[in-house]
């Protein structure tokens, strides 16, 4: 085991308040690839990139390209989703009592599938479906199991196509959960980061709030943020590699 990681299984082991940041890197662990990838084979399906699709007027516009997309890159996928020994390892330290809250840029439900309770989701989840209409929610399902390609609503006769409750380009961030990761951050001993979720709003935000002194980036490529971190854990493998090599006392 390298000495980084040798770190990162100490702090761990003697926190009881540890907050752990995950982004797309720790998705593809759990056999969720990254959504917004475009690939050669890509091209061929699709005409639009996930990033110009996943825009409110875009989705308003076109909903039978978005979800068409969204069906086959993000629905189906995700149903093939199996959570691993990491996001198993999260919800052991929580149950601990060691590990305060996850947060996450992800929108995939994946954290909570695997068990984990305190997670906040920073940029929605497709877990939950929500009518613009009628600010009503449904679950994952609705969308799931609906035959049209664009799922509709169909509270009192409502009509209106239905989406997944997140929060997608020109849509405002809840900024009440914004506040409450930040806040979360501000007090935590430990702070763990996943280094593919460092270029994602609002994780430089909770960089800049962190006053501890053990912060762990995770498969970082260099940066600048790296002077302000404790270790650096790099060349380690998966998140699933890493949490078995450790060995944690839950
Ligand atoms: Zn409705």
């Amino acid at each position: 085991m390298s000495i980084e990681l040798a770190i990162m299984e100490k702090w761990i082991n003697e926190s009881d308040n540890i907050v752990f940041v995950s982004g797309k890197d720790f998705s593809k662990d759990a056999g969720f690839p990254d959504y917004r990838e475009v690939d050669e084979d890509y091209k061929k399906k699709f005409r639009f990139s996930p990033s110009q699709m996943l825009r409110l007027s875009f989705v308003q516009r076109s909903p039978t390209i978005f979800f068409r997309w969204y069906r086959e890159r993000v629905l189906a996928p995700l149903i093939e989703a199996e959570p691993g020994i990491a996001h198993q390892s999260l919800v052991k330290l929580e149950q601990a009592g060691k590990l305060r809250s996850i947060i996450t840029v992800n929108i995939d439900g994946i954290h909570q599938e695997a068990g984990s309770r305190n997670v906040i989701e920073t940029h929605g989840s497709v877990m939950r479906t929500w009518c613009a209409k009628c600010d009503d929610y449904f679950d994952f399902f609705k969308i799931y199991d609906d035959p049209a390609i664009v799922p509709q609503c169909t509270v009192d006769m409502c009509g209106d196509f239905i989406r997944p409750a997140i929060v997608l380009e020109e849509e405002p961030y809840d900024l009440d959960l914004i506040s409450k990761a930040i806040e979360t951050v501000k007090s935590c001993e430990v702070l763990i980061i996943d280094g593919s979720a460092l270029q994602e709003f609002p994780v430089p935000n909770l960089m800049k709030a962190y006053q501890g002194h053990k912060l762990i980036l995770i498969n970082t490529p260099p940066l600048v943020f790296d002077s302000r971190a404790g270790v650096v854990v790099r060349n380690c493998g998966t998140f699933n590699d890493m949490f078995e090599k450790m060995n944690l006392k839950f």
